[in-house]
């Protein structure tokens, strides 16, 4: 499998990419994301003989093609299984029906951190470790976080020899589970940095440390957001999972899915390029609606970020979304970042009207507001008994506004568990949902963190101190040995 950038040709001509480098890389250098130059393909026989798997023999087939080369099939099962072993069910992604509504949801929040970013992280966290100690290497995660992914990603690599995280989040700004999903993880590769500022200037200041050349290089520097094209594939696998489970091949499904980062619906427009028979997307926002917006009038607007009871979906650009600009441009790298260049600048990106129809044909999007998730939440309890999490409650709204054929399936990707939201669960039911038993413990245990000011100097000057406090015992065994 050789990888592109959506950017490709914008700065010379690129090498053709193999899976490791992209997955190391993450950001591409000429600033576009990777993708596979071609989809893999999957007959309708293909997909039949695909009916009735384990989800991680499931997922092996489905990942094996993009892989290719960069593990041997032995070791790519194991990563697998051990990825998956970590979730509370050997289903992994359960898929509950809603009564006789036609409706399901698919329930991603099983794995360690209760959102659906373990699926993917749990699975690159291992194949990051694999790559770097087969090449005798050493990385170091630089990331921000305004909930979730924080969590996810350092739950992913604690403990690797291979690998550091250094995670900034805002200080005082994330829920007090969330912070303490992070902090109360004490392994000495873990580095939680709490920030004098806003989410913003977390981000500002990881991208400072990506744009020092000099530093990127000593420290190997990586990422492992959702631009991480390895995470995309390890999100198309449960697409084919709730898929077959509802008649795939034979039958097509529709999904709905409460999008950000347009990372996981992305996944499967992937999945449909593959050949799996979805009939439409249905894409959810909060009023943070920049891409309802965009679906509406092929124009995409930022605008001003605002809180809600869905933060992991409080975005103003959605980055992948240029995955799916890349088709609408005709997969040119070219045109693709001359657009990109002015939307950064101007703030306003249009399509014309025959790419316009074109997506159209295949995603409907819809937004909700704050009495309208708290309605969600309160709604799918009061009629089907399954509490939902803020962000599965936007997807779960706009799913019945954009049911287009009653007789296909709708699945709605549930992507939290209630507990890690419970105020507004508690707001919408009357009822706190309580964390999972192994999470039981979490607001007793002890913190870890560290506080920096909104200063990119401090913030080097720690990285650079605590890599060399590291590699310090490692070159005296060296040295003994
Ligand atoms: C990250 C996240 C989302 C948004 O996913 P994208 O891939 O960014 O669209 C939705 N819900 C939850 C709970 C999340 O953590």
């Amino acid at each position: 499998m050789r990888y592109i950038s959506t950017r490709h040709g914008s700065q010379g001509k690129p090498a053709p990419l193999g899976f490791e480098d992209i997955m190391l890389a993450g950001l591409a250098r000429d600033g576009g994301l990777y993708l596979p130059a071609e989809w893999p393909q999957f007959s309708t026989a293909d997909i039949a003989a695909l009916k009735g798997l384990s989800y991680t023999e499931l997922a092996f087939r489905v990942m094996w093609p993009f892989v290719d080369g960069a593990f041997d099939e032995a070791t790519f099962r194991r990563l697998i299984g051990e990825a998956y072993a970590s979730f509370e069910t050997p289903e992994v992604a359960p898929l509950k029906p809603l009564g006789e509504s036609g409706l399901h949801l698919l329930e991603l929040f099983h794995g360690p951190t209760l959102a659906f970013k373990d699926v993917a992280l749990q699975l690159l966290g291992r194949m990051l470790d694999q790559t770097l100690t087969a090449r005798g290497q050493h990385a170091t995660i630089v990331g921000a976080t305004s909930g979730d992914t924080g969590s996810a990603a350092i739950e992913a690599v604690r403990d690797r020899k291979t690998i550091d995280i250094f995670m900034l989040f805002p200080k005082g700004r994330v829920s007090e589970v969330q912070r303490r999903q992070m902090t109360t993880v004490s392994a000495p590769n873990v580095h939680n940095i709490a920030v004098q500022g806003t989410f913003d200037d977390c981000q500002d200041l990881a991208k400072a440390c990506f744009n020092d050349l000099a530093f990127r290089d000593r420290h190997a520097l990586t990422a492992v957001n959702s631009i991480n094209f390895a995470r995309v594939m390890a999100q198309i696998v449960y697409y084919f999972w709730a898929a077959l489970k509802l008649g795939a091949p034979e039958r097509p499904v529709a999904f709905t899915v409460p999008s950000g980062n347009f990372g996981n619906v992305y996944a499967g427009y992937a999945a449909k390029q593959m050949g799996l028979p979805i009939s439409h997307f249905v894409v959810g926002t909060n009023s943070n609606d920049i891409l309802a917006r965009f679906f509406e009038s092929g124009t995409m607007t930022t605008t001003e970020v605002v809180p809600t009871f869905s933060p992991s979906m409080d975005i103003q650009i959605s980055s992948n979304f240029e995955r799916l600009l890349f088709d609408l441009y005709d997969r040119n790298g070219v045109t693709l970042a001359d657009a990109m260049t002015a939307f950064r600048s101007t703030g306003t990106l249009k399509v014309g009207a025959n790419a316009l129809a074109g997506v159209r044909a295949l995603f409907d999007a819809g937004r909700v507001d704050e009495p309208g998730t708290l309605a969600a939440i309160a709604d799918c309890r009061r009629r089907f008994g399954e509490t939902i999490d803020p962000h599965t409650a936007v997807g779960y709204a706009v799913a019945q506004q954009h049911r287009r054929d009653l007789a296909v399936p709708m699945v709605v990707l549930a992507t939290a568990h209630p507990a890690k939201f419970p105020d507004a669960v508690e707001k919408a039911t009357g009822v706190r949902p309580s964390l999972p038993a192994r999470l039981g413990d979490l607001m007793d245990r002890a913190e870890r963190v560290d506080g920096l000011r909104n200063d990119i100097g401090e913030l080097k000057a720690m990285i650079d101190e605590r890599r060399a406090m590291a590699a310090a015992p490692a070159t005296r065994s060296k040295v003994r040995t």
